[in-house]
């Protein structure tokens, strides 16, 4: 006990003589110390910081990060698959800086303000299909939740409260409060939480690298549409909706997959009075190399979940937009038919003025196209990558690459982020899945650097 005390309260203790001394520049090592004790980092094993160092950051600049003793790293997965157009882009701090001279937040139940309407106007013109009615949360798992819940809410409403299940895929990846880990299929995550998680169906995943004996990723991918439909076909009375991210199954480790589950699954849902929601957290603006994921299959979704890139990596904002038909079975006179939801800083007015500053750029810039050409240069500087003995299932779509690194070492993930720590870059392996989620403003300098030290990476692995 005491000498559990002693060893916890020692970065305080150390955090109060730091405090006296503040007029001198603090470097990495002051505020790792403080963040350590002061601060519980997520997705974390605490104690592993005992051997891996927290990386502290003093500042942002493009693709490029900075630590406070002068290192730098270039932030190779977009912090986490947020950012889009790098570091203080100035177009974006412009925008919020002169929002912040408006009006920084407003409740939205009730209230209305400019960013809100002109962002919910501009996400339903670039969005698939008719999906005209945007609602708002924080952040990607609150989207999640909101798509089940009012998939759920809107059976309910129609008189079909029988259905209340969800669909998802294995190895799928929503989101961590309850509802959004109930449709996850990640054991790390969920197993701790089972006996507070709904139950829930995971089909079988298009991956395709789980393609076998020849098949065609085309092939693998309509494989598993069998397993779908066997299962609404048995099912679908007591399913409100599938749930997918489409494409790309990102935490599974950039799992690929072909349009054809996509379409294939809109089909079936369809068909068997099933909602389809595409979670695009991940996936949207841009990622898959089509504004939206979606796009690439041809099939709108009933529930469009969009959060991370939504605001270029800047403030946490995520929206759900949905159709009319949705919309409709809750406009009535009982309150209680209507959908009452909210979190307290829905449609932020900050986070939708950095949102359309991100639209801004996209259509200015032509960014989709521009990143075809980035593309296509630094899937050539990875050959040497691909062809490497260590490396297998190297893939590519959008601004996402990805592959599996054999290696002997234990902990290979946590090797290969400080490996690339020591080489200036930010890398994250997911297990043994190495891959690139780069911001949109990569020079070709830069992702030279990136396919040189990677490979010396793989080299060393
Ligand atoms: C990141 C992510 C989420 C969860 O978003 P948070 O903002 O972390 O809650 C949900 N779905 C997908 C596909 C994601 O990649």
């Amino acid at each position: 006990m005491h000498e559990r005390m002693r060893r916890y309260n020692a970065p305080i203790i150390m955090m109060a003589k730091l405090e006296s001394t503040s007029a001198v520049a603090a470097g990495n090592a002051e505020w790792l110390a403080r963040s350590r004790a002061a601060v519980w980092h997520p997705c974390t094993q605490m104690k592993q910081h005992e051997t891996w160092p927290l990386v502290p950051i003093a500042r942002g600049r493009g693709a490029w990060l900075y630590d406070f003793d002068g290192r730098r790293y270039l932030d190779s997965v977009s912090s986490w698959w947020v950012n889009l157009f790098g570091h203080a882009h100035p177009k974006i701090n412009a925008a919020i800086a002169s929002q912040l001279e408006e009006v920084e937040h407003v409740m939205l139940a009730g209230f209305t303000h400019r960013p809100v309407v002109e962002l919910s106007e501009r996400l339903a013109s670039i969005a698939p299909g008719g999906l005209g009615h945007c609602f708002y949360g924080s952040d990607g798992a609150s989207a999640v939740e909101i798509a089940l819940k009012m998939s759920f809410h809107y059976w309910r409403n129609r008189g079909e409260s029988g259905k209340n299940g969800f669909i998802a895929l294995e190895h799928g990846y929503h989101g961590e409060t309850l509802g959004a880990l109930s449709v996850t299929d990640v054991a790390l995550f969920r197993d701790a939480y089972a006996p507070l998680l709904r139950q829930h169906t995971a089909l079988p995943s298009p991956d395709a690298r789980q393609a076998r004996n020849g098949q065609s990723a085309r092939d693998h991918a309509l494989g598993a549409t069998a397993a779908l439909e066997a299962h609404l076909a048995l099912h679908h009375r007591s399913i409100a909706a599938l749930i997918v991210e489409p494409l790309v199954q990102g935490a599974a480790g950039m799992a690929i997959y072909d349009p054809a589950y996509l379409e294939r699954a809109r089909t079936l849902c369809t068909r068997y009075g099933v909602h389809l929601i595409a979670d695009e957290i991940m996936t949207g603006f841009g990622r898959t190399g089509t504004m939206f994921a979606c796009e690439q299959a041809g099939i709108a979704p009933d529930f469009l979940c969009l959060s991370k890139g939504l605001t270029g990596g800047y403030l946490p904002l995520s929206a759900v937009l949905t159709t009319d038909e949705v919309y409709a079975a809750f406009y009535d006179d009982d309150v209680a038919r209507g959908f009452l939801h909210s979190h307290s800083y829905t449609g932020n007015a900050l986070a939708c003025r950095a949102a359309l500053a991100v639209l801004d750029l996209f259509r200015d810039e032509d960014v989709i196209a521009a990143n075809r050409t980035r593309a296509e240069t630094l899937t050539a500087l990875a050959q040497p990558i691909a062809a490497h003995p260590k490396v297998s299932d190297f893939r590519h779509l959008g601004m996402i690459w990805a592959f599996e690194v054999d290696s002997g070492r234990k902990d290979f993930a946590s090797w290969c982020f400080s490996a690339a720590l020591q080489r200036e870059m930010l890398l994250r392996p997911i297990g043994r899945t190495v891959y690139w989620m780069p911001p949109y403003c990569l020079s070709d300098g830069e992702m030279a650097l990136l396919a040189e030290r990677t490979l010396d990476i793989v080299a060393c692995a």
